[in-house]
C-alpha cells in the first residue's frame, strides 16, 4: 500500500511568541520540520509540506542542509482545515493512505507510525492517542465546573493522524464545519475513528517552555567533559595534529602518533561519562597500541561511548603550541573530528594559541592541547 504523509507547518504560532516559524526554530541541532519529515520519510513514499509562503525559502533549506526535500510544497490557508484541503489534491492517483502530521510535534517515533498505518490499513483510520492522567472538568464560561467525564475514557489525540485517501478526501469536500483536527472531521461522516497507541513525549511546540522539553526528551540528560594533554617535541618523528600530517622539523613523541589535540578530545569525551580516561581504554604497555593513528583510538573511544548509551553534542578545542603555525590546518582537523564522531563541522571549535614565549610549549620543547565535551545520555 502506497503511504503519503502531509506536513501542516503554516500555524501563526502566536503563543510561541517569536517572528520565526516554530517548526523552523533551532532544535537539537535541526528544526521541528526537519525532525518530523526524517521519520515520516522512513515510512512514507511522498511527503507534502503545507507552509506560509514567507517560510517557504526557510523550510526548503533547513530541509536541504539536512539531505531531505519534499514532493510538493504547498502553501497554507487561513485554518488547519483549510491548509489540508490545499495539499490533498497533489497525492498522486496511487496513494492508499494520508497521514496527516502537525509539523510542530517533533517527537513523532517510528513505533506510534507503524500504529497508523496499521490501523488505517485495517480499519480506514488511526489516530496517535495517549491516556489522560489528569482528571477533567466540564465547566462554563464563569468557570463553574458542569461535569467530570470517567477518565477511563478519555483519550488525548496527537498526530499522525491516518485516514483512507477517499474517506479524508470525501470528509473535505463534504463538511465544511472548522474543526480543530481531522478525525473530527471524518467522523462528522459517521465513519468510525480508531484511536491507537501513541506516545506521551510526541508533545506539540506551542510555548517557548516546549523546546526546551523537546530538546531534553530528544537529547537526553546533558553531561559536560574535560581533557588535557601534552607530549615533547623530538627530532625524527612526523607531527600530527587533529589526524593531520603537519610539514614540521619535528613531532610528537609517544607510543602512539602521539596526536595530542586527539587524546585531550578523547579524555574529554571519556571524562563527561565518567568512563576513565585514554591510558585506562588504551594503556601504552599494550603493543597493539603502538605506532596507532589516534584517530583509530577515537572512533573506539566513540563506540565506548555509544554501548554506554551517550552522543555527542560539541567539542570545543584549544591547542597550544609556539611552532607551527596552525591555523591553516584546522579546517581539516574539524572535518576529521566531525566525521568520526557523527556531528556536523560547525560543532567542533578547534582554535589554537601560543603561549608568547612561555613555559615548555613557547620553548618548543613540546604542545598541549585541552578540550571541553558536551553529551547526552539518551533517553
Ligand atoms: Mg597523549
Amino acid at each position: 500500500m502506497s503511504v503519503w504523509s502531509i506536513i501542516l507547518t503554516a500555524g501563526n504560532g502566536t503563543r510561541m511568541n517569536c517572528d520565526v516559524n516554530k517548526t523552523l526554530l533551532p532544535l537539537a541541532g535541526e528544526c521541528s520540520l526537519s525532525l518530523c519529515f526524517r521519520v515520516l520519510k522512513r515510512h512514507c513514499e511522498g511527503i507534502i509540506v503545507v507552509l506560509r509562503p514567507e517560510d517557504r525559502d526557510h523550510a526548503i533549506e533547513m530541509l536541504r542542509s539536512h539531505g531531505m526535500n519534499a514532493d510538493h510544497y504547498v502553501f497554507g490557508g487561513k485554518n488547519r482545515q483549510e491548509s489540508v484541503h490545499n495539499a490533498l489534491p497533489y497525492l498522486p492517483d496511487e496513494c492508499d493512505i494520508v497521514l496527516i502530521h502537525d509539523g510542530a510535534r517533533p517527537l513523532i517515533d517510528d513505533n506510534t507510525v507503524v500504529n497508523v498505518i496499521e490501523s488505517t490499513k485495517k480499519y480506514g483510520t488511526g489516530i496517535a492517542s495517549t491516556p489522560v492522567y489528569d482528571t477533567i472538568k466540564i465547566a462554563d464560561q464563569s468557570s463553574i465546573v458542569l461535569s467530570t467525564p470517567a477518565r477511563e475514557s478519555l483519550r488525548a489525540v496527537q498526530t499522525p493522524q491516518g485516514f483512507e485517501k477517499s474517506i479524508i478526501i470525501k470528509a473535505h469536500e463534504s463538511i465544511k464545519t472548522d474543526c480543530t483536527d481531522d478525525s473530527s472531521l471524518v467522523a462528522m461522516m459517521g465513519i468510525p475513528i480508531h484511536l491507537v497507541e501513541g506516545n506521551p513525549h510526541n508533545i506539540k511546540l506551542t510555548t517557548k517552555e516546549d523546546l526546551f522539553l523537546a530538546s531534553y526528551y530528544l537529547h537526553g540528560d546533558q553531561r559536560i567533559g574535560h581533557g588535557f594533554d601534552a607530549h615533547r617535541l623530538a627530532d625524527g618523528r612526523q607531527l600530527i595534529l587533529g589526524g593531520v600530517n603537519i610539514h614540521f622539523e619535528k613531532g610528537l613523541l609517544g607510543h602512539s602518533d602521539a596526536d595530542v589535540l586527539i587524546h585531550a578530545v578523547i579524555d574529554a569525551l571519556l571524562g563527561a561519562a565518567a568512563l576513565g580516561d585514554i591510558g585506562k581504554l588504551f594503556p601504552d604497555s599494550d603493543p597493539q597500541f603502538k605506532g596507532i593513528s589516534s584517530m583509530v583510538l577515537l572512533k573506539e573511544a566513540v563506540s565506548v561511548l555509544k554501548d554506554a548509551h551517550y552522543s555527542v553534542g560539541n567539542i570545543d578545542a584549544t591547542l597550544i603550541a609556539q611552532r607551527p603555525r596552525l591555523s591553516p590546518h584546522i579546517p581539516e582537523m574539524q572535518r576529521n573530528i566531525s566525521g568520526i564522531l557523527g556531528i556536523s563541522v560547525d560543532h567542533v571549535s578547534i582554535k589554537a594559541t601560543t603561549t608568547e614565549g612561555m613555559g615548555y610549549e613557547g620553548t618548543g620543547e613540546g604542545i598541549s592541547s585541552h578540550a571541553v565535551a558536551v553529551i547526552y545520555r539518551n533517553l
